[in-house]
């Protein structure tokens, strides 16, 4: 008995000093978000660590936007807060002649670079993107991300009609070898272009969710030491090939140095806790003029208006 009142007055005197408020807290907050990420398994595993972000926002991948990378730390604004934006990301593989899913002719490539331009959009960077997501650094008004895999030879027609505009593109590369050769994705990057990972050597059959450790180690990690090795570039994005991913794979992207990666669709709007796998937009070469600008006006958001998400029309 006595010993009972005695439990009930410590526990009286932990409540008036707080420290049972503090416990209660904690708990609270631990089941708050057990339950808020139980319906997502993924995003248990991705998180959402600013530090990563910041990481990311001081050391920009790519040898652009050269005006970020040279400001000095104690400049940059304070992280603000996660946001997702809407924006359109392009996917493109081929520039050959015949039109085709993975294949853009040149003429109505350069239709659709001359669409965004006289429609105001801007081309923008990964870096410049994540870290406008993890409340970083601005974007312009109507920003568009370019990207290319696969680093075809026929990408060389693509690059100088961006070039002749004053716009830029992401390339996402394979570390064991693509049709352009070391050189010449050396000139490109010199010309301002992001260049980035598309793992070592491209798997698709098996694709990246069936490989053996190991092996996923090789094709995340690897690509990264020779990106670094021949074009001095530090890869911290990659796009998995076929779009194909899962938990063990973003674990490993993590785990080897990658601060974000894209998939191969889903559209465009990017959210911080996806940030292991932003949609994209697949721009087939059979896309009339008309229809490109109904596809990029749909994931068109105004990205400084909606800090708490991007706004899907
Ligand atoms: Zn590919």
């Amino acid at each position: 008995m006595v010993v009972r009142r005695l439990y009930v007055l410590v526990l009286v005197a932990l409540l008036v000093m707080g420290i049972g408020d503090r416990v209660a807290g904690s708990s609270a907050a631990a089941s708050g978000s057990a339950a808020a990420r139980r319906p997502r398994p993924l995003m248990r595993s991705l998180g959402t660590s600013l530090q990563e972000a910041e990481v990311a926002a001081r050391y920009p991948a790519g040898v652009f936007p050269r005006s970020v990378a040279r400001e000095p730390a104690s400049s940059q604004p304070p992280l603000v807060r996660p946001r997702a934006i809407t924006l359109p990301v392009l996917m493109y593989h081929g520039f050959t002649s015949l039109a085709g899913e993975y294949e853009v002719p040149i003429p109505v490539f350069r239709e659709q670079l001359d669409w965004l331009k006289s429609h105001g959009y801007r081309t923008v960077t990964l870096p410049q993107v994540y870290a406008y997501m993890f409340g970083r650094g601005r974007l312009p008004r109507k920003p568009v991300l370019i990207t290319m895999d696969d680093g075809r030879l026929s990408q060389l027609a693509a690059i100088r009609e961006l070039r002749k505009r004053g716009m830029r593109a992401v390339l996402f590369v394979m570390g064991g070898g693509n049709q352009l050769d070391w050189a010449q994705l050396r000139k490109i990057k010199y010309w301002g272009f992001e260049i980035e990972s598309h793992t070592m050597t491209h798997p698709l059959h098996p694709p990246l969710t069936k490989l053996s450790s190991a092996r996923l180690w090789y094709e995340l990690y690897n690509s990264r030491r020779v990106l670094r090795q021949r074009l001095g570039v530090s890869a911290r994005y990659l796009a998995y090939p076929g779009g194909a991913y899962d938990a063990r794979v973003v674990r490993m992207a993590r785990k080897a140095g990658y601060v974000g990666a894209l998939g191969s669709w889903g559209g465009g709007r990017w959210t911080p806790a996806q940030r292991f796998s932003e949609p994209r937009m697949l721009v087939r070469g059979d896309l009339s003029v008309r229809a490109f600008g109904q596809l990029v006006r749909s994931m068109t958001s105004k990205p400084a208006e909606s800090p708490g998400g991007g706004i899907n029309p």
